[in-house]
């Protein structure tokens, strides 16, 4: 996501590339010599912050390189659930108004790097955050008409956190951050209990994981499985979602489907 957001912003004028690959776990990715080497050779490094990337503190540290936290100035929301309670939850971008400062912080940063072209980064910049804002609202919109005791998203992760907000939607997730994916009995019987409380409708779970703790929770309740979610990866460039503005959209109209009714 980190890699398309900032070739909207960059433009012609720098090359960007990403460590992780699309579709790997990032939340517990271990980085190999090739991409330390790859990182000394860049001029500026981005990453996430919010203890995203559990590997990156160290794997910054062993380069020289200049490092941007892109999600610096974003108003953070903590997981609320288990042993990560009170740590920031790091799926900032899953909104797309957070994405406007990830987009600020790219256009200083690179500005700082390439002064010349600071024009062409803040117009690039302030045409991105326009669909951006464009996404967002249309979103709002199409959650909007969901009934009460629809409103509620039931994922594998506890990644939509900040989508929740934005849509004003109640949360609920069998683990708050994919790197412990392996689910407890305990989480899965607090996921049954709230779908059959709330009467939910679908649940969904996220292209990097498995979904099998999401289809036991499937079979225990009248819930259907609503359809995978992108969080963590994009997809292929002839998957779903190969752009961030594509996922953001896809998990709306993902989610909006399945709790209508309109899905598998
Ligand atoms: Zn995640």
């Amino acid at each position: 996501m980190l890699e398309d957001i900032a070739e909207n912003v960059a433009g012609d004028r720098l090359r960007v590339d990403s460590i992780t690959k699309v579709g790997a776990e990032i939340h517990g990715y271990e980085p190999t010599p090739r991409d330390v080497a790859k990182a000394s050779e860049a001029d500026l490094i981005l990453d996430n912050g919010l203890n995203l990337e559990a590997w990156f503190g160290q794997f910054v540290e062993s380069v020289d390189v200049p490092h941007v936290v892109v999600s610096d100035g974003v108003e953070v929301l903590d997981i609320t659930e288990d042993a990560n309670a009170g740590k920031p939850n790091p799926h900032a971008w899953m909104s797309a108004l957070n994405a406007q400062i990830y987009v600020d912080n790219m256009v200083a940063a690179f500005s700082d790097l390439e002064p010349a072209y600071s024009a062409e980064f803040a117009e690039n910049g302030e045409a991105y955050k326009r669909k951006l804002e464009e996404l967002h609202q249309k979103m709002i919109n199409k959650l909007d008409s969901l009934p009460d005791n629809e409103r509620a998203l039931v994922s594998c992760e506890g990644a939509f956190s900040y989508l929740a907000r934005d849509s004003g939607l109640r949360e609920k997730y069998i683990w708050p951050v994919n790197a412990e994916q392996q689910a407890t009995p305990q989480q899965i019987t607090s996921a049954i209990e709230f779908v059959k409380t709330n009467e939910v409708p679908a649940v969904f779970c996220e292209s990097t994981v498995s979904d099998k703790p999401m289809q036991q929770v499937v079979r225990a309740t009248d819930a259907s499985f609503g359809g995978t979610l992108y969080v963590d990866s994009l997809s292929e460039s002839d998957g779903p979602v190969p752009t961030y503005l594509d996922l953001i959209r896809h998990d709306a109209d993902t989610i909006v489907a399945a709790l209508t009714g309109g899905a598998e």
